[in-house]
Order: structure tokens, then C-alpha cells, then sequence
């Protein structure tokens, strides 16, 4: 019956294989019980479980098991995320090919194939890490239905006048060859040359300042500040451009700045989202010179990638003596999240979701949900609020949901399928437009993930049978992609339904180790893998638990041990506890002895501290709370007190410490299970299993703080016999006295009347052969 704590791995295995077998996590989507709901964030697919993933997954299954034991019916489905470029990633790297060298067709089958291989690992991690989804409702985000709600949602907004398509100079990614969305955009320090430039007007010299003057050939005007009394004297004149030699307006902008630089700026089509602005303000007619693939299409730098484009061109301003002053600087510019490549602005045709029109109606809808921690709520609100641009949700690649639409060229008509035809890929169906008859053409572009990422609420409720209804409960995820994921998520359910997707939200920070982030480059990543290897699941979950939500936690392998020390103790005090529960008759005695009593309520307390803590996603107050009940109250008091009254008491006295002992223990281990399932699991199963009804500990129901008979006002004597024991047992270690040392206590006449009910247990504890009337103090015999 022993366990030793080496056997972790053969307690994870038994009592995974028994939740699956007894199907202990199942959703029943009949149930009368309310319903618990969680948007579970699907992992995007890679080779396994990393150990950001474990942080955050098992704060939000602590939430989800306390929920499942507190309301008995938990909505916790799976999902995994696996379109849109990460996969494409993926699949390049694990099958050495390259996407855009291969056919669509060819590599969405590749794609396909490689994700049913691995998947299935994938998921195993979560299961081993005793993440209690009900696996039995799992997605992927490119599964049939997947891609029909995805594209569901596409024809209902374009029907409502939500979706766009428009020719418009978008991010754009040169490296992954994709248009890209705001939320995509990462900054990044950069080293770079300022240079000054020598542009030309009537012979005088403009001196403008640039680090990028690769873009010298798309300049389309000067700008000049109107409050700019040296300069403004140019103003309706022409520039000639150094180097190109053709010429361009100079106008007066109040956006050049006075005091910075030389206080002219050119304007380029296009250097950033400044350029966008100033040339659809003023109607000047852009020049584009870059191709889709970040290469020059003007004839002298032809073929140029823009980085060697722009050291041809530096060189060549320097032969014509046309560079007045250069300096090294490091700036930040805008690069794709995926890639870290700088990104352009390139004119293309794609599809937009309106949502700058919408900002205080979306920050309306982010305040009517509880944010965990509050703050998170104003990263949201200052990211709607900081929007510059439409949602872009088409993306230029091969592996994600087709845009299902096709256009008449002749006549201009957008030909949409039906919903009964969903998923459908437009490529693969020709049509006829009904207005001209003549053949359409099939979109080509395919979803931006988050399209359909932004739809997991509608998704996951699908697979109920549309059970649950919009608010969820809550969804859990990292504040990395609050402007993505959740902002998406809010988009979605507030263009669809006019409804938040979920009452509340969790948002979790990251895990450092010795304060800085994990990286690979950096070579200082830990594994969940080893380490559940090494100390198993439990421990692993339990440091997750020491952290606060939305805190970075620092990977100490100190707290490892801790954890398992811990475990050892449940599994030690267990063992103790039923080795004196032999000839228990399993009854709870008519009257308990006052010190059981108060004991009790003492549980009560810590019963109620641990269920606030836990519905304030408190969890590590939850799990300070039980640790040091349990350490404390329940091993190094409780224990210690009862112990001569087990042993050797009389039939009630006996009887009162021996259900106290149960039932007390077994609160412990219900308290302490959705942070700990395995080891929990094991101890009900191995000793608690035979007395109760429930098939396993995490189908209990949360303990209730029940009023013991014992008037609460007693406690503070309950409070002083711990004291004064704490006082004995100082004064036998000063006395060098083993604790079971015999002895003689005396105690002041008002803590003597106040103790009396308890005199036997404290004679028993301390091994006082008497306790008498008296100043403090111990007298060994
Ligand atoms: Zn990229
Ligand atoms: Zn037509």
C-alpha cells in the first residue's frame, strides 16, 4: 500500500488511463446542473508542449477543476490551432520543402498528412500534464467544421456590409510574401545609417535626412513646415531628387516638423504608414518600386533585395558626392511577428473587416468583461484605441481557409456559394456569373488565421449542439495576443451576435528563467518534458501555482522540490491517518470532543479562505492557504495531539479523532486537488475509495464550510492551546528534552479555566504527567 515518491510516474500512468477509461472529465451537454464554461486557447501545433504552454494551461486547469468539483458541470473542450503560416513553418522544417516551390494543392496535402502524424503527440503532452479537457470535443481550426463556420462568418459579414475588398497599400510581409495585420507588427531595434541627402532646388542644396534611401526612386514630394521661415521660400517649387534626377513638388505640411532635422522630410510611396497618409492626403500619384518579393523593379538596381539596394545606393550618393552628413544610429522599425523581416507597404487587393469605425462600441464591449488582473483591460482599450487600420484578413499563402468567393471580371459581380455548400474551395468549382454568363474566377487568397481563431466560442459551442450560448464563462490566455486573439474574439461575437464573447477573462504572464525570457537562441530553455520526467506532473503544477496571475514566474527548481516534499507528506500523513482507522465502524460519533469540534471549524475557516481564493482566480493564495493548513494545523498540531487518543483511548474519545482525522484529511486532499489531480487521485483511490461514493476525487463536490455545532467563539481557546503547546515544546528543545520528555506543566489560573475542556488532549500532546495552577512553566520529571 506504501508509495514511495519515486513512484510518481506509475501513479500518473494508472490514473491517466482510469479519467479516460471512466471517461472522470466528460461534458454532459443534458445536464441540469449549471454550466461552467471555458474558451480554452487551442496550442498551435508544434513538436510538443513547451513550458510557457504548462505555466498557463495549468493556471487555467486549476480554475477548471475547482469549477468542475464546485458546479459540477464543466464545459472544458480542446482544440488545436493549425493553419495560417506557423503551420506552414512547421511542415517546411519538419518535411525540408519550401511552400512556394511546391503546388497548392500538393502542399496542403503534405500539410495535412504531416498534422495527422503528429497531432496525436502532440495533444498526449496536455494529458500528461493532467490538463482535464474532455478531449472527446476537440477541434482543429482547419477542420471541415472549422472552415465552415470560419467561412459562415465571412458571408455574414460580407452580406452585412462588415467586409471590403479594396486595392490599399497594406503591410506587407517580403519574406513570407503576405499581406499582414497591425495586431502582426513587432517592434524592433535596428542599427542604420542617418544620412543626409542633397537634393537640388535652383541650384541651392536641400539637405533632407533619410535611413532608408533605397526609396529615393519612389520619392513623390518635400515636405516643408509653413511656419518654416528659412525654407519656406521653396514652397510650390521643384526637387530635384539626388542620384534619379527627376523632379518633385515641395509642399507645405505642417507635418515636417520645425526644430527636427533639417526640418524638410520627403515623402515616399511607401516608407511607413506616415507616407500612406500624407500621399492619399495630398492626391499624389504613388511609385511603386518593390516587388512582392522585397526585390527593385526600377532597371538600375533591378532584381536588389532591398537591403543590398539600399548599400548600391549609398555608395553610389557617396561617388556623386551627394551625401552632406552620415551617422550611425539604431532606430526601431516594424517587423513581421513571424519572421522578424522589416515590412513594406505595398498597394494590393485584399479583404478588410471595418472596425476603425467601431472603436468605442469594442471598447464598450472589452469593459463589459472582468478582466483578471483589472489592469489588462487597458492594454486592450489603448490597442482599439491606437487602431490605424482595418482588420486585413486575407493573406497570400497556401495552407489556410479558402475566402469562398469568386468575381466576374466582365461585369464586376462577387458570386457567393450558399451556406448548405460549406466548406468550400473556391478553386476547385467552377461558376458562371448569373448576371453576364460569363466564367468566374475563384478567389485565391485564404483566411488570416485569427479569422477563424477569433471564433473558438462559436466553434467550440458547435460541437454541443449549440448548448452553450454566448457569453462563456471564461477564457484564459497570455497577454501576448490580447490585441489578437482576445480583440479578434471580441470583434467576432460583436459583429455576429452583439454579445461579449465570455463573462471573464484570466491573462497570464510568462516564465523566465533567472528573470529573462526563454529562448531558443538564447540556449536557456527548460522543458516541461524533463522536468515532469524528473520530479512529475504534480510537482511541475504545483511551482505553476506559486505565481499570481498575469506575473512572469521565475523557473526555480527549488520550488520543484518543494512540491514533492509536499507530496510526500500527503502520502505519509495518509498512510498514518488510516493505519489508526482500522477498526473505525465509518460513523460519525453523537458527539465530538470539544478539541475535534474546534479543529473542525478551524477547516471551516481554510475551507471558505480556499473557495473565495480559488472563484477570485487566487490560486496560489488557494494553494498558500492549504499547504499551510496542512503543513501546520493539520501534521504538526492535529496529528500530534490526537495521536495517544487514537492509540490508546477509550471507545468515544477514540471514536470523535478518528472521524475528525477522516474527515479532515479528506477536505485536505479535495482542497488541494485541481492544483495536484494525480497524487490526490491515488490517495482517494488507495484509502477513501471504500467509505465514499464517487468514482474518482475530481468528481466530488467542492468541501463545504458547514457551522459545526461548536460555537465559533470558542475558537480563540482552540488558538491558545496551540499557543501555549508552541510555548512547551520551546521550552523542552531549550531544556534539550526530547518532545515526548515527561513533565509538569503549570499555567495561569485564566488560561488553565480556559483550557480545561482540553486538559487531556494537551497532557497527551506534551506527555505532562499533570497540569497544574501556577506561573507559566515547565518542570521535567
Ligand atoms: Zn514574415
Ligand atoms: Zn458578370
Amino acid at each position: 500500500m506504501e508509495k514511495n515518491n519515486t513512484d510518481f510516474k506509475e501513479i500518473e500512468e494508472k490514473w491517466k488511463a482510469f479519467w479516460e477509461k471512466e471517461k472522470i472529465y466528460k461534458f454532459n451537454p443534458n445536464s441540469k446542473k449549471k454550466i461552467y464554461s471555458i474558451d480554452t486557447p487551442p496550442p498551435t501545433v508544434s513538436g510538443k508542449m513547451h513550458i510557457g504552454h504548462a505555466f498557463s494551461y495549468a493556471q487555467q486547469d486549476f480554475i477548471a477543476r475547482f469549477r468542475k468539483m464546485h458546479n459540477g458541470n464543466l464545459f472544458y473542450p480542446f482544440g488545436t490551432d493549425d493553419n495560417g503560416l506557423p503551420t506552414e513553418r512547421l511542415i517546411e522544417r519538419l518535411e525540408k520543402v519550401k511552400s512556394k516551390e511546391m503546388s497548392r494543392s500538393e502542399f496542403i496535402q503534405l500539410c495535412t498528412k504531416t498534422l495527422k502524424e503528429i497531432t496525436p503527440t502532440f495533444i498526449q503532452d496536455w494529458k500528461n500534464f493532467g490538463i482535464c479537457c474532455d478531449y472527446d470535443f476537440s477541434y482543429s481550426t482547419i477542420d471541415n467544421n472549422s472552415q465552415k463556420i470560419s467561412q459562415k462568418s465571412f458571408l455574414d459579414l460580407y452580406k452585412k456590409g462588415e467586409v471590403y475588398k479594396k486595392e490599399f497599400p497594406v503591410l506587407w510581409c517580403p519574406e513570407c510574401q503576405t499581406s499582414i495585420a497591425q495586431a502582426e507588427l513587432e517592434d524592433k531595434e535596428l542599427d542604420s545609417l542617418f544620412s543626409t541627402l542633397k537634393f537640388k532646388c535652383e541650384h541651392q542644396d536641400l539637405l533632407i535626412a533619410t535611413t532608408r534611401p533605397e526609396l529615393l526612386p519612389a520619392c513623390v514630394a518635400i515636405f516643408i513646415n509653413p511656419e518654416d521661415k528659412k525654407n519656406k521660400k521653396f514652397v510650390g517649387k521643384k526637387a530635384k531628387v539626388p542620384l534619379f534626377n527627376f523632379e518633385v513638388p515641395i509642399i507645405a505640411d505642417k507635418s515636417a516638423e520645425l526644430g527636427k532635422g533639417t526640418g524638410m522630410m520627403m515623402v515616399c510611396s511607401y516608407g511607413d504608414k506616415f507616407d500612406v497618409d500624407a500621399i492619399t492626403r495630398h492626391k499624389l500619384k504613388p511609385k511603386i518600386i518593390f516587388n512582392k518579393n522585397g526585390t527593385l523593379k526600377i532597371k538600375e538596381y533591378q532584381g536588389l533585395k532591398i537591403k543590398q539596394a539600399r548599400k548600391q545606393i549609398l555608395e553610389d550618393l557617396k561617388k556623386d558626392n551627394l551625401i552632406a552628413v552620415q551617422k550611425p544610429i539604431k532606430h526601431p522599425v516594424n517587423v513581421h511577428d513571424k519572421c522578424g523581416i522589416e515590412i513594406e507597404f505595398i498597394p494590393d487587393e485584399q479583404w478588410f473587416i471595418k472596425i476603425l469605425d467601431k472603436k468605442k462600441q469594442l471598447v464598450k464591449q472589452g469593459k463589459k468583461i472582468k478582466w483578471y488582473p483589472e489592469h489588462m483591460f487597458k492594454r486592450y482599450k489603448n490597442w482599439v484605441e491606437g487602431l490605424e487600420w482595418d482588420w486585413n484578413i486575407s493573406r497570400d499563402r497556401h495552407f489556410g481557409i479558402p475566402i469562398p468567393v469568386w468575381f466576374c471580371k466582365k461585369c464586376g459581380e462577387i458570386i457567393l456559394p450558399k451556406d448548405s455548400d460549406l466548406p468550400i474551395n473556391p478553386i476547385e468549382i467552377k461558376k458562371t456569373c448569373p448576371k453576364c454568363k460569363s466564367q468566374a474566377i475563384p478567389e485565391t487568397k485564404v483566411l488570416d488565421t485569427w479569422a477563424t481563431s477569433s471564433l473558438t466560442p462559436q466553434i467550440a459551442d458547435s460541437l454541443t449542439g449549440n448548448k452553450i450560448k454566448l457569453p462563456f464563462s471564461l477564457r484564459p490566455q497570455a497577454h501576448d495576443i490580447i490585441r489578437t486573439w482576445a480583440f479578434y474574439t471580441i470583434v467576432k461575437s460583436y459583429l455576429h451576435e452583439k454579445e461579449i464573447p465570455w463573462k471573464e477573462i484570466i491573462v497570464s504572464g510568462f516564465v523566465k528563467l533567472q528573470g529573462e525570457k526563454m529562448s531558443k537562441s538564447k540556449g536557456n530553455v527548460i522543458e516541461p518534458q524533463t522536468v515532469m520526467e524528473k520530479f512529475g506532473a504534480d510537482a511541475l503544477r504545483f511551482w505553476a501555482a506559486s505565481s499570481k496571475l498575469g506575473e512572469d514566474l521565475d523557473y526555480q527548481e527549488k520550488d520543484l522540490v518543494a512540491g514533492k516534499k509536499f507530496i510526500t507528506k500527503l502520502q505519509n500523513a495518509s498512510k498514518f491517518v488510516f493505519m489508526n482507522l482500522k477498526d473505525w465502524d465509518g460513523k460519525k460519533p453523537d458527539k465530538l470532543k470539544p478539541l475535534d469540534e474546534l479543529f473542525l471549524t478551524e477547516l471551516n475557516c481554510s475551507i471558505q479562505k480556499c473557495t473565495k481564493s480559488f472563484e477570485d482566480y487566487e490560486y496560489s493564495k488557494a494553494k498558500q492557504e492549504i499547504e499551510q493548513f496542512f503543513w501546520s494545523n493539520f501534521c504538526d498540531n492535529y496529528l500530534e495531539i490526537i495521536k495517544k487518543r487514537v492509540y490508546q483511548g477509550e471507545n468515544q474519545e477514540k471514536k470523535s479523532a478518528q472521524f475528525t482525522l477522516y474527515k479532515s484529511l479528506l477536505t485536505i486532499i479535495k482542497l488541494i486537488a485541481p492544483i495536484m489531480p494525480f497524487i490526490t487521485e491515488e490517495i482517494y483511490q488507495t484509502y477513501f475509495k471504500k467509505f465514499e461514493k464517487e468514482k474518482s476525487i475530481h468528481t466530488c463536490e467542492w468541501p463545504k464550510a458547514e457551522i459545526v455545532q461548536k460555537d465559533l467563539n470558542a475558537l480563540p481557546a482552540y488558538i491558545l492551546l496551540k499557543n501555549i503547546l508552541g510555548q512547551i515544546r520551546q521550552e523542552k528543545t531549550k531544556a534539550q528534552k526530547p518532545m515526548n520528555a515527561e513533565c509538569i506543566v503549570s499555567l495561569e489560573k485564566k488560561v488553565y479555566e480556559q483550557l480545561k475542556e482540553m486538559s487531556n488532549d494537551l497532557k497527551n500532546v506534551t506527555n505532562a504527567k499533570e497540569i497544574q495552577i501556577g506561573k507559566f512553566e515547565v518542570e521535567f520529571l
